[in-house]
């Protein structure tokens, strides 16, 4: 059974790095009809906030990267940590040091004098014939765990292939701190061990992380987990992924207009790849998913090509993913989604030519409200006192139009033309700048069938008192 979890530390929201690795876990567990679970790693008090929890939450649910069950949060289970903690150092894999810091950073200064790699010499671990000194008065040990001296521990990344460490360059890991904490790495283990975890999938930052965890599962008594590293996403320039290259939360992409899907095919392609395919639809991701095919050199962000797959999510999601997103996007503008046509009518009318649904509400805006000037430069070409027997024809036919559809609207802006003897476009501009505020907008016929009758004709009228005020 493959069991993979996410386990991000609560000390900011859900950026676009950590949705990959998100992604990835939750795509493997799909693909191979397993769990995917939510760990909170908030044991750092000081860094972790309730905000970035909501934080992390509310951007999972938008990606819509359900876990399998309830969270589970390091700070509910101290206890376990304690009751294994005890375990070891009953049964001689873990002991208490009582190294003073001074003493410590002797040992250090000395051993980098000799240029030695700095390293805990084990003077508190117990061996056979060893005598060890009477521990210090007032002093609260910490507790390290005796790793193996000998052998070496390979890491069958599925990433990066076999990894080898070598024990004696491992230190022996302080599991518990003086005031009887347990350290990161420990609980980590804890965690993935009870939880069941099949796959760790998690950035490469963690790999010096895994030779220990693996020895202390070991230790434990239990299995260690199979590992994949992924590797980390840089710029496009190459340099470290920062806020400049689109280092951005989750909820930040929401606001520049992304669907959630549309970021995740962008998202999966960071790092895997199935043949030339670009484009996958969420049940191809969850079916197609493997790490024979991640890469395992960084991925490079591409903002453009991060469009474009939105892009090309917009002109084809069914109407029901777009229309809440929508809606969404109405709202945060300040417009009201009610006080115009229906959003599914407006969205297959403006897919084609928005990349962004930011994009489709600011060509959208004027369906639902009226628009406070006309762009300057589309005024004043289309909007020319020429202009004022076209707008007074179309005020006199489309008034007599009795079914407001696009079809008699188009015969009236076509009689128009006709009767004035000017090209389509000489019509057509004047309306869109007129109805719409500016030159560009859906085919007319249609863009004024959802404006409806009464908008259409006040616009008009407005734009002929306009030309007059000039
Ligand atoms: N909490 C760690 C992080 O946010 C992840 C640890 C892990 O996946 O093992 O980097």
């Amino acid at each position: 059974m493959v069991v993979t979890r996410f386990a991000p530390s609560p000390t900011g929201y859900l950026h676009i790095g950590g949705a990959r690795t998100a992604l990835f876990s939750y795509l493997y567990a799909r693909r191979h009809g397993g769990r995917f679970l939510l760990r909170i790693e908030d044991t750092d008090r000081e860094r972790s906030t309730q905000a970035a929890v909501d934080a992390i939450f509310e951007g999972m649910a938008w990606l819509g990267l359900t876990s399998d069950a309830e969270p589970v949060y390091q700070t509910a289970r101290y206890p376990r940590y304690t009751e294994l903690i005890e375990q070891m150092l009953a049964n001689g894999s873990a002991y208490r040091c009582y190294a003073s810091r001074e003493e410590l950073d002797t040992l250090r200064a000395e051993q980098q004098a000799r240029k030695e790699k700095p390293r805990y010499d084990g003077r508190w671990r117990p061996a056979p014939g060893k005598s060890l000194p009477e521990p210090p008065p007032g002093v609260a040990p910490v507790i390290r765990f005796a790793n193996p001296l000998d052998g070496e521990v390979v890491v069958k990344d599925l990433i990066k292939g076999d990894m080898r460490f070598a024990n004696r360059e491992l230190d022996d890991l302080i599991i518990a701190r003086g005031d009887g904490t347990p350290t990161y790495n420990f609980c980590v283990v804890v965690d993935d061990a009870d939880m069941g975890i099949s796959h760790v999938i998690r950035g490469d930052d963690h790999v010096n992380n895994t030779p220990k965890q693996m020895n202390l599962f070991t230790a434990l008594g239990f299995t260690p987990p199979a590992y994949a590293h992924v590797s980390m996403i840089l710029g496009g320039d190459g340099a470290k992924l920062s806020k400049r290259h689109g280092a951005l939360g989750v909820m930040e992409y929401r606001a520049m207009g992304f669907l959630p899907d549309g970021l995740l095919n962008y998202l999966v392609r960071l790092g895997w790849s199935h043949g030339d395919q670009e484009l996958f639809t969420r049940a191809e991701m969850e079916a197609l998913f493997d790490f024979d095919h991640v890469s395992s050199s960084p991925a490079r962000f591409d903002m453009e090509k991060a469009y474009w797959v939105n892009h090309q999510y917009l002109k084809t999601a069914p109407l029901a993913v777009v229309e809440p997103e929508f809606d969404w996007h109405l709202r945060n503008a300040g417009i009201d989604p009610a006080a115009g046509p229906a959003l599914a009518p407006v969205i297959e009318a403006q897919r084609e030519r928005c990349r962004t649904l930011v994009e489709m509400t600011e060509k959208s805006a004027f369906f639902y409200r009226d628009f406070e000037q006309y762009v300057e430069k589309d005024a004043a070409k289309h909007l020319k006192p020429e202009a004022m027997p076209v707008l007074q024809a179309l005020i006199e036919g489309f008034s007599g139009v009795g079914d407001w559809s696009a079809e008699p609207l188009h015969a009236v802006v076509q009689q128009v033309g006709e009767a004035l003897g000017v090209k389509l476009g000489v019509v057509a501009q004047p309306i869109r700048v007129a109805c719409c505020g500016m030159a560009v907008s859906p085919p007319i016929d249609q863009t004024l069938a959802l404006l409806g009758r009464e908008r259409t004709l006040a616009r008009l009228q407005r734009a002929a008192d306009w030309i007059t005020a000039q």
